[in-house]
């Protein structure tokens, strides 16, 4: 079993979900004491968050390129990165390190793909839906298009993940809130809706609604699973 390396804390409420998730994944495989080979570094998200508003990334990319660094060194064979927002330094970080990353984008296209879907809505961060880093992998890597909320619903998602989410907050008027954009997502041509914040699952799933979901932490994590244990 190849050991996985986590780079967690953005926020701790999600890294818990990939924790368990990718030791469910191997117990599922192999079953009886099983688990998963993990190497985790986590960081302080207050430090994160502070630089992602301040427009920072240069000195997010500083941090998270020495904690990779510290779980190569701690044994991991591959790297994946937490959280869908911190993709936009992957790049950087992957030049500091030897170890490949398992880019979140790449293993929820690839699941998009295998699905057929060609249209998605996509929920995250402001970053994660205003800029080009993550919406243009799926577009230009995979061919699938992307929509994204208005402006004013962008907010919000954006004010639950950093205001409630990420404080471990969940609260069912905030649910409301984000059904009511899935449907206007759907409407508008989304055959399904990315969870492209690594903390959404923990406030709607697939229950809450007919529209297909995609749980970015789920995917993240059982993409790890099946790498660990390939030879
Ligand atoms: N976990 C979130 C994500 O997947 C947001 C926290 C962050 O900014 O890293 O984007």
């Amino acid at each position: 079993m190849k050991t996985i390396g986590l780079l967690g804390g953005m926020s701790w409420e999600s890294t818990v979900s990939y924790y368990q998730a990718i030791n469910q994944g191997v117990k599922a495989k192999l079953g009886g004491l099983h688990s998963a080979k993990i190497a985790l570094f986590s960081v302080d998200f207050d430090e994160i968050e502070k630089l992602q508003h301040t427009g920072d990334w240069q000195a997010t990319a500083v941090i998270l390129s020495q904690a990779a660094q510290a779980i190569e060194a701690g044994g991991a064979d591959f790297l994946l990165i937490c959280t869908n927002t911190m993709h936009k330094v992957a790049d950087v970080i992957q030049a500091e390190i030897t170890i490949p990353i398992l880019h979140i984008a790449d293993a929820t296209a690839k699941q998009l793909q295998a699905d057929g879907i060609t249209k998605v809505g996509l929920l995250g961060t402001r970053f994660t839906m205003e800029q080009d880093f993550y919406k243009s992998r799926l577009i230009d890597k995979f061919g699938i298009d992307v929509l994204v909320p208005n402006k004013d619903d962008q907010t919000i998602v954006h004010n639950v993940i950093y205001n409630e989410l990420c404080l471990g907050s969940v609260q069912s008027g905030s649910r409301e809130k984000y059904l009511n954009i899935v449907d206007k997502l759907q409407q508008q041509g989304a055959q399904a809706v990315i969870l492209g914040c690594t903390e959404i699952a923990l406030l709607i799933q697939q229950s809450h609604t007919q529209v297909p979901l995609y749980d970015t932490t789920e995917i993240h994590a059982a993409a790890a699973v099946e790498r660990a244990l390939s030879s």
